[in-house]
């Protein structure tokens, strides 16, 4: 694969670290101009930096604040033009036992993580469908399909992702606008490095290839599901966590 999204601009939300990072590094390597999203500037600016290439930028925006999406619409369109590839990645976790959880800890996590989604797609879907050569990807979660005990908010955000891909998918498909979600197990992170040694070591002996992923392990298939290779497969929901949940 070489070059396959030259001349597309992408965007990356939660692109300034981690799997974000490692997504918008891939598709800047594919040719793409990529507007790094995250919620401080500074890191996304610095994260716009590492990408090969030129004519990436980055922007701080809350997914979750409908005010800061319009204007980063607005931004991102006069600066680098029509995105293309969208790729929700943006997403936390405030993890609590479902007894002890708050309703602040509930609507935090929803709001980044589900509706954030929203309104990013919502605030870009316009003028991608106008394209007729588009592609949204999704970033959800293994424990979106399976449930985790002390995830029930995350679970939930990310199972919600799950029905926005594919009714999206449905909705989206006339006009070419592709829309698809992964579903990562264990990668090693900031999300996943607070986890202490011992719950590591558990999890890992869980995942049937025995240890935790990359970033690039999911960058990999974000790569290949927004570009031209993928142009027959939309409503996919497809996990990259090492033979963890098998269905
Ligand atoms: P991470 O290292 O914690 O990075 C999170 C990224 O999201 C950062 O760039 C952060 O930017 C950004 N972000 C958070 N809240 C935001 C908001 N309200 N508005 C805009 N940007 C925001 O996370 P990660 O582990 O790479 O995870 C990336 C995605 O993969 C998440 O959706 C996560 O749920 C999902 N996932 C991760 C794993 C895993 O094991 N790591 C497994 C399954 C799914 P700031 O620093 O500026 O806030």
């Amino acid at each position: 694969m070489t070059n396959e999204l030259q001349d597309k601009v992408a965007l990356v939300t939660g692109g300034s670290r981690g799997i974000g990072l490692a997504i918008a590094k891939e598709l800047a390597l594919a040719g793409a101009r990529v507007a790094v999203v995250a919620r401080h500037q500074e890191g996304a600016v610095k994260a716009a930096t590492q990408l090969h290439g030129t004519g990436h930028e980055g922007f701080g925006c809350d997914v979750s604040s409908k005010s800061d999406v319009d204007g980063l619409t607005k931004t991102v369109t006069e600066h680098l033009g029509v995105v293309q590839i969208l790729v929700n990645n943006a997403g936390i976790a405030r993890d609590n036992i479902f007894i002890r959880m708050t309703k602040e800890q509930w609507d935090e996590v929803l709001d980044i993580n589900l509706t954030g989604v929203f309104n990013v797609t919502k605030a870009f879907a316009r003028k991608m469908l106008k394209t007729k050569d588009a592609s949204i990807l999704n970033i959800s979660s293994v424990v979106g399909l399976t449930g985790n005990a002390g995830q029930a908010n995350y679970s939930a955000s990310k199972a919600g992702l799950v029905g926005l891909t594919k009714s999206l998918a449905k909705e989206l498909a006339s006009r070419n606008v592709r829309c698809n979600a992964i579903t990562p197990g264990f990668i090693e992170s900031d999300m996943t490095d607070v986890l202490p040694e011992s719950v590591t070591n558990d999890l890992s002996s869980k995942i049937p290839l025995g240890y935790f992923g990359a970033p690039s392990d999911v960058a990999g298939l974000a790569r290949f599901l927004s570009g031209p290779y993928a142009r027959y497969i939309t409503g996919q929901v497809i996990s990259v966590d090492g033979g963890l949940a098998m269905h």
